[in-house]
């Protein structure tokens, strides 16, 4: 029974293998740790090719590693589809050229590696990170002393926020720790230095958030330290511009087009800490949040305290959007 599940494997790869693991186990009660652990082995796609987590290595000298000198994406998988597959792609090599990293791979070839590596692992409800990074060299900073541009996928199933969150709403604290400043390091690029990001959001954790508002160096709103951050005030959406210093988050563009659709009034405006404070409502968004009401900026409680009525619209036509409705 264990052989015909790993000849299996073998021949139509890990999703045709997960199914069988489950019915191994099930019709033999196999004791077999071992071969299901195997067969559910994670594949990452890396140097062009399919092969087992731990398999899946780079050089100590890649520049990625030595200087977070690289550029990802993150891309949700729903009902087997990746989700907004070519903003996130032409953010991805937007990002590079920003670098001055040339991918190896064409888009198309890049847009065909990514959905390999979600049919390999079997993924339908999950996650992609797509890490580019300079690839290895000497130790000093020098890119044109550096080769081999690793490209690297994983797909991966994603754990969510619970639920409650959703419902409930997040408190959210403004981080001491300011974005960076586009001149010095543009967030606009979703470079694989995400210090400035997790500094800000070592100040959340530490007081019991899971997000913490990042304002620029003008003291203006900017984002938060891994999502988008909207208001609506007197039955308009707002949203930093990005020449306010954030990430142009794919979410945030889906999220702006559904309100747009539902006939909403949407701005793109600089704020300051005070809108958010006195705003009707006020919601995050981002591939991995998806779109979740904040109830609380500081100790100060946004509108009526709860998820408010044009959020709620929102998030619920984002999930017809994310399901392919
Ligand atoms: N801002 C930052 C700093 C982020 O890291 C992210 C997550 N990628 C976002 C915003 C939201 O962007 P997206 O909707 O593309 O995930």
């Amino acid at each position: 029974m264990i052989g015909t599940g790993l000849a299996v494997y073998v021949d139509y790869g890990a999703m045709v293998n997960r199914i069988a693991c489950r019915f191994v186990l099930i019709s033999t009660n196999s004791s077999s740790p071992l071969f299901c652990g195997t067969e559910m082995s994670l594949k990452v796609y890396i140097a062009g090719e399919l092969v087992d987590k731990a398999d899946a290595k780079v050089s100590v000298f890649d520049h990625g590693f030595l200087y977070g000198d690289g550029v990802f994406e993150g891309i949700r998988v729903y009902n087997g589809r990746v989700f907004l597959m070519d903003e996130h792609i032409a953010r991805l090599y937007e990002s590079a050229l920003a670098i001055r990293l040339e991918i190896p791979l064409s888009p198309a070839e890049m847009i065909e590696a990514v959905n390999k590596t979600v049919v390999a692992n079997g993924i339908t409800e999950g996650y992609v990170r797509l890490v580019i990074s300079r690839g290895a060299g000497t130790l000093g900073l020098d890119i044109r002393r550096t080769s081999n541009p690793q490209v690297i996928i994983i797909a991966d199933t994603i754990s969510l926020y619970p639920p409650e969150m959703y419902r409930d709403g997040l408190k959210v604290i403004t981080a001491s720790t300011i974005r960076n400043h586009a001149g010095a390091l543009s967030p606009r690029i979703k470079s694989l230095n995400y210090l400035n990001n997790i500094l800000a959001k070592i100040e959340a954790t530490d007081t019991g958030c899971i997000e913490a508002l990042m304002l620029n160096a003008q003291g203006e709103v900017a984002e938060c330290t891994g999502d988008n951050i909207f208001i609506v005030k007197d039955g308009v959406l707002k949203t930093p511009p990005p020449e306010a210093g954030i990430l142009e988050g794919i979410t945030r563009g889906a999220v702006m087009g559904l309100a747009k659709q539902a006939g909403l009034a949407v701005q793109e405006v600089a704020m300051v800490r005070h809108d958010i404070y006195i705003a009707d409502e006020c919601f995050l968004t981002g591939t991995a949040a998806e779109v979740i009401p904040v109830v609380d900026l500081d100790g100060r409680k946004i509108g009526s305290g709860t998820p408010g009525p044009v959020t709620k619209d929102l998030l619920e036509r984002f999930q017809t959007l994310k399901t392919g409705g």
